[in-house]
């Protein structure tokens, strides 16, 4: 089971949550932000669950009946909210779930939760729908709003809620918790937190995958043998990667965290902070043969890429203009 310090990092969050349980002084309304996988659902649900503990303590207990249904989330008085499509949460929705069930008074708990993941889809007709609730709440009433994006919502009801950040996990607190937490070797765990960027979910999600040395072998492969193809053979390692149910951005992310270890490698011939130092030997190759200018006309590229990706072009060509460039300057 999981308390508050199960989550990795987020201590601002953290002090807020367990500080506002003590003085009794819990917010009608929460918006925490932060991107996909920062861990925003697990530290809601975490603070759901101390709030109903029938202990009554800064963290749950975990053993009594309300924890147990916590846990197994079937809690009558912690509500996770669902949206009919997949692309927005509607008014309906809203409606339904939150304005015309807060009357009705807790089943069990001191406190009705409503849980709302991806709030950022919520459409101005049901932000309005919750604004009314926020407006005048009943007193046993916690919204939270999890979202990647608190910049979509109303200023209304923005002001209306307490907003909390989640910040990116240093390096370090990173590693020792996926080496210690999650047994993953030094090597491994080194490249999952430069490939996670201080987000925990992804940092889990890539160690834990089975696919994930496998995408991370096919990018290098294809990454460090593309100067010896033609386009077809590349286009074909394209083809191959994108069965892999990765998020196109992270093939990204594996390139420029390559071109960073030959950059630092060329410039320092330091091998000690390099992610991929099992590849030294490559990685010493391509250091000799690339100038400076093309390597940074390859993170240029990968910058463009990124930009080409996040206005919907297509995953093929991006990634043959992304090559093409390796080709020609890596
Ligand atoms: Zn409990």
């Amino acid at each position: 089971m999981a308390t508050f310090r199960d989550v990795v990092g987020q201590d601002q969050i953290k002090s807020h949550l367990k500080t506002a349980i003590k003085m009794k002084k819990v917010s009608h309304a929460y918006i925490i932000s932060g991107e996909r996988a920062s861990g925003k659902e697990f530290i809601s649900g975490i603070f759901a669950q101390t709030l109903q503990c029938e202990k009554g303590g800064e963290e749950p207990c975990g053993e009594c009946h309300s924890c147990k249904q916590a846990m197994t989330k079937s809690h009558p008085d912690i509500k996770f909210i669902t949206h009919e499509k997949p692309a927005s949460i509607g008014v309906d929705d809203i409606r339904e779930q939150i304005s015309e069930d807060v009357a009705i008074k807790p089943y069990s708990g001191p406190y009705k939760i409503y849980i709302v993941s991806e709030a950022e889809k919520m459409t101005v007709q049901a932000q309005n729908a919750i604004l009314k609730t926020l407006e005048e709440p009943p007193a046993y009433v916690v919204i939270m709003l999890l979202t990647t994006n608190s910049g979509s919502f109303l200023q209304t009801i923005r002001s209306r809620c307490v907003e909390l950040t989640m910040k990116p996990v240093s390096a370090k607190m990173l590693k020792e918790y996926l080496m210690e937490e999650l047994q993953i070797p030094d090597y491994k765990a080194d490249v999952c937190v430069a490939f996670a960027q201080g987000n925990v979910g992804k940092a889990r999600e890539m160690a834990m995958s089975d696919d994930f040395t496998a995408v991370q072998n096919a990018t290098l492969n294809l990454v460090k043998s593309v100067r010896d193809m033609d386009l077809s053979e590349a286009v074909a390692g394209i083809k191959a990667m994108a069965e892999y149910k990765v998020d196109p951005s992270d093939y990204l992310d594996i390139i420029s965290i390559w071109y960073r270890d030959v950059l630092l490698f060329k410039a320092t011939g330091e091998t000690d902070q390099l992610i991929f130092r099992e590849e030294l030997s490559t990685i010493r190759r391509v250091a000799q043969r690339s100038s400076y200018e093309g390597i940074e006309e390859v993170l240029e590229a990968l910058k463009k890429a990124r930009l080409r990706l996040s206005s919907n072009v297509n995953f093929d060509l991006t990634m043959e203009l992304l090559l093409l460039t390796i080709q020609e300057k890596g």
